[in-house]
């Protein structure tokens, strides 16, 4: 189902962390009210029955007279009064609004409510000494007054709270801008990318968070690749038409000139004898293209078999003693019995490409050498020249399709097209096989490949 309406990642965050912060502050808030009401009314209570325990003990009778100047009235919000048994007040103000007739209870504190207003009332029944009659004494507070002070604080507390939820959300979605801003850069550079199809442009974030910098470095390093990959199969296809452009018109030509009036049968038959070799040189590539393709595409499918390839490497190496310039001192080292599971014609191809190179590059009087051994379960073939050698940026670049060091030297031969190599590579990659080069400049190379068992 398609979404139509999708909120950003950035907003998302900020819309989360808010609810967050909402649901929290509200459970503190009330949290802190109940707390505290019940706190309050505690610290009123203790506060009520201290200062009217205070004053029963000031209570004294001189000469029969009640003394009531040490008394304090109205103490720590506290009203102090004194009652006569029969309920009638002695001493003491009351609250403005409190206008009730006192229920009194010795040492009980009770809630009466007046016109809104909360007050807590604590009595007691004194028996002073050397008197007669026993006295009550009721202390009274107005609950309202006490608490209203903490309530305001509650209140501001309660009032300041969305400020702070906003301020913290705003905080927040620029935090996740600033956070996410990398991936919009990211985004920005993949759609660049997509619109103009120019490879070349790169992210090159700087200074970012380690995880969001390693995504976009790895993103940086696919273009690379993406931009590698597509620079080489451009430059493929113009090598291709290259090689196939100049064959042709060589054909062409000497079509031309075969079919003018003015040429005799000996110039024909060497006109023709040019189109066969261009016309054969031609067909070499394609069908040499063709497997390369099939190989690095994975559409050629090769049979695979346990096969004695020191009997292999031995009949090529027998056969090629054949063709070997003479000038060229041929000798190979097989141990015997070693068997690889491998496809035997690729293997054929790529033993006689790496000889065919080996007495190819090689100088007057030249040395080759193939061997092949097992080692912990590694067979390892070599082919060692000690010919013209490569320089270490020719070794990384003769592995590339139709790269020639001196595509001069090999012009007047239709096998030699800088594919050979990469078949090379191709076949020991079918095989999982690991190849490289040793080579030095006027001193020779030597072409290792390790099959792994
Ligand atoms: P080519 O058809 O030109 O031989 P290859 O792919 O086989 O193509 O080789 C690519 C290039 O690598 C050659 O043109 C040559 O310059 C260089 N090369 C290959 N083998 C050797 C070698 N044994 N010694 C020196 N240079 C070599």
């Amino acid at each position: 189902m398609k979404r139509y309406f999708s909120i950003s990642a950035k907003l998302k965050l900020t819309i989360w962390s808010c609810l967050l912060m909402i649901l929290m502050a509200s459970i503190v808030t009330a949290l802190m009210f109940s707390f505290s009401g019940n706190i309050i009314a505690n610290n009123i209570k203790t506060t009520l029955t201290q200062v009217l325990d205070d004053n029963a003990d000031e209570l004294e009778f001189e000469d029969g007279r009640l003394e009531i100047e040490d008394i304090d009235f109205f103490k720590k919000s506290v009203y102090t009064l004194i009652y006569s048994q029969d309920k009638e007040r002695i001493a003491g103000n009351l609250p403005d609004e409190f206008n009730s007739e006192p229920q009194l209870k010795d040492k009980v504190i009770a809630d009466i409510i007046i016109d809104g207003t909360t007050y807590y009332t604590y009595d007691r029944l004194v028996f002073p000494e050397d008197y007669p009659k026993p006295f009550w004494l009721r202390g009274v507070i107005a609950v309202d007054e006490v608490t209203s002070a903490t309530n305001s604080i509650l209140q501001t507390a309660l009032f300041s709270l969305p400020i702070f939820i906003l301020l913290a959300s705003l905080g927040c979605y620029f935090i996740a801008k600033h956070t996410f801003s990398p991936i919009d850069k990211i985004i920005l550079t993949a759609e660049q990318i997509e619109n103009s199809e120019n490879l070349s442009l790169r992210i090159n974030l700087q200074n970012s968070d380690p995880e969001i910098q390693k995504l976009s470095n790895t993103f940086d390093k696919m273009f690379e690749r993406l931009e590698n990959a597509f620079e080489a199969e451009k430059q493929f296809s113009q090598n291709v038409s290259h090689e196939l452009r100049t064959p042709i018109a060589v054909i062409l030509a000497q079509c031309e000139y075969s079919l003018d009036r003015s040429a005799n049968d000996k110039d024909r038959q060497e006109a023709l004898n040019i189109i066969q070799k261009q016309a054969k040189k031609t067909s070499n590539l394609i069908s040499e293209l063709l497997t390369l393709i099939r190989l690095e595409r994975g559409l050629e499918s090769l049979e695979f078999m346990q096969i004695d390839l020191s009997e292999l490497i031995t009949i090529v190496c027998e056969e090629q003693t054949i063709i070997a310039p003479q000038t060229i001192d041929f000798n190979y080292e097989i141990t015997p019995n070693i068997m690889l599971r491998a496809n035997q014609s690729m293997l054929i191809r790529l033993i006689t490409n790496l000889l065919n190179n080996a007495f190819r590059y090689n100088k007057e009087n030249g040395k080759v050498n193939v061997s092949l051994r097992e080692d912990n379960q590694i067979i390892i073939l070599e082919v060692k020249d000690n010919g013209i050698g490569l320089t270490p940026d020719q070794k990384t670049k003769i592995w590339q399709r139709f790269y020639q060091v001196d595509p001069a030297r090999s012009a007047d031969n239709s096998q030699n097209m800088g594919l050979g190599l990469a078949m090379v590579k191709q076949i020991a990659k079918v095989h999982k096989a690991k190849i490289s080069v040793i080579s030095e400049l006027g001193q020779g190379s030597c072409f290792r490949v390790e099959f792994f068992k």
